[in-house]
């Protein structure tokens, strides 16, 4: 017997709990308050005569195996782990389709290599109705092969309200495909919130609309600065006019991209959207780094996070300042983990829903059925390879060429995690980006390290316990 590698632990004395320490396994996602002692005890698994124990020590030794807190051996973990990871890989309870109706997009945010930028809109790539129709028999394909018990359809882009023929049909005919099945359908958006209308919400709600993910690049001046439309008109006011409309009619996540210049303004952020009526609506709030083109001298705490693909040249599809929904761990820097946390503990200050710092994945480049689809069918394991076409997985068309076929199969055999040691946070967090390290280390299959989140993440779920125990007692 002995601790598991996935045990973190944050003594509680600043938190007012001078005795105690809150435990954390991150496989089991067990989270206790203990005293000092039975920490200490754990710290003694293995090495104390099992008869020198108290009743009350082989109870609490009971309770921390119960919880997977103590495993045989870190072979058998091992073992676990790795099983898990293929479970995971091969779960065929959900099918998740993201669709990127469009590459061209209506802003012309500086940070953005897509957008309204010179000619880029004249020839970046729309999926036409006839390739949609063709997204659909694929998805059914996979729906009749797979029968999974959800279905999530991601419309993103670009902008990918700027193709909402395609979004409707989609939505639509899936959401028949689903019905027909039996299986449960979900349908999310992730916009820059412009075109974000009561009339595009009403279109798509019956169709499993679940949630839109809005993004606004901190306070009005500042999103106005970072977010502009092609000549330098500012596009703040518009989508809170917009969310104002359609807040209630269903959930609205607020995403933010934020750099060293701009992080400062997000509490002003927070504070306006604190003061709205539809504050009490908003189903998260949480923000991002920004992801930029490399430049030969970075100034002082900006992020380097690159889209690159082959060739050492960005990639030219995906919006990346949204990629991962939301929940994904595309970040860099000591600058951005500890932005991140401040920005994080400044959300919740506010009561707004946000993540937590800690359940941030695996994301779903680890799971074999969920599935990228560019605006022309190449399939791609996630958004942020979708500007590389030699990263393509495959085709909607079935087509078989030895360079998807070979991509397939590198994304099949990706485990960074395998190289990160007995880090306990690799259920959560699986090695990191696949596509930062892609970009940054030339290696997708290298781990992506930012542990320091991770453990702020753990020390802000510590402070929560805590706050919440000492309520209780009071
Ligand atoms: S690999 Fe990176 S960009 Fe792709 S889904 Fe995962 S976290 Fe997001
Ligand atoms: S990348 Fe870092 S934090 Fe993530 S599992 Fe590996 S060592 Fe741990």
């Amino acid at each position: 017997m002995q601790p598991s590698m996935f045990n973190v632990r944050v003594p509680l004395e600043n938190a007012g709990l001078r005795d105690d320490v809150f435990l954390m396994n991150t496989f089991t996602d067990a989270q206790l308050i203990v005293s000092r002692d039975v920490a200490a005890l754990l710290d003694r698994i293995g090495t104390a005569e099992p008869g020198a124990l108290s009743a009350s020590e082989r109870d609490a030794l009971s309770t921390l195996s119960d919880q997977g807190f103590i495993v045989d051996d870190r072979e058998s973990e091992r073992v676990h782990i790795e099983q898990w990871f293929r479970d995971l890989r091969e779960s065929e309870d959900q099918l998740r389709v993201t669709v990127l109706t469009t590459l061209q997009c209506n802003f012309a945010c500086d940070y953005c290599f897509q957008g309204d930028h010179g000619d880029y809109n004249k020839t970046a790539a729309k999926m036409t109705l006839e390739t949609a129709e063709r997204v659909a028999v694929w998805t059914e394909e996979r729906l009749d092969t797979l029968k999974p018990e959800s279905f999530v359809l991601t419309l993103f882009g670009g902008e990918p309200l700027l193709n909402l023929p395609v979004a409707y049909y989609l939505s639509e005919r899936l959401w028949k495909a689903s019905q027909a099945r039996g299986v449960r359908m979900l349908v999310n958006v992730i916009t820059n919130g412009l075109l974000l209308t009561p009339t595009v919400v009403d279109r798509l709600a019956p169709y499993g609309l679940n949630a839109v993910k809005v993004t606004l690049d901190g306070d009005h001046d500042t999103h106005n600065r970072m977010r502009p439309l092609r000549g330098g008109q500012g596009t703040f006011d518009k989508i809170i006019q917009n969310v104002r409309a359609v807040a209630g009619k269903c959930r609205i996540s607020i995403g933010g991209n934020f750099d060293e210049d701009s992080v400062d303004s997000y509490p002003a952020l927070l504070d306006f959207l604190k003061e709205q009526e539809f504050a009490d609506k908003l189903a998260r709030v949480a923000f991002k780094p920004i992801i930029r083109e490399p430049k030969p001298q970075l100034p002082k705490g900006f992020i380097p996070l690159t889209v690159v693909g082959a060739g050492n040249k960005p990639l030219n599809g995906t919006c990346m300042t949204s990629a991962g929904g939301g929940t994904s761990i595309c970040d860099n820097c000591n600058f951005l983990d500890e932005k991140m946390s401040f920005l994080r503990d400044e959300t919740k200050k506010r009561g707004f829903p946000t993540v937590d710092g800690v359940h941030m994945g695996p994301c779903e480049i680890h799971r074999r059925h969920a599935h990228t689809i560019g605006p022309d069918g190449a399939l791609y394991a996630c958004p942020g390879f979708t500007g590389d076409a030699t990263e393509s997985t495959g085709h909607i068309d079935g087509r078989r060429e030895d360079r998807r076929e070979q991509a397939a199969s590198r994304f099949d055999q990706l485990a960074a995690w395998k190289d990160c040691d007995d880090c306990a946070f690799i259920p959560v967090c699986a090695g990191g980006c696949s596509v930062a390290a892609h970009t940054e280390l030339g290696d997708m299959n290298r781990p992506n390290c930012h542990k320091g989140s991770f453990e702020a993440g753990v020390r802000s779920l510590a402070r929560d316990a805590a706050v919440a125990a000492v309520a209780t007692i009071n």
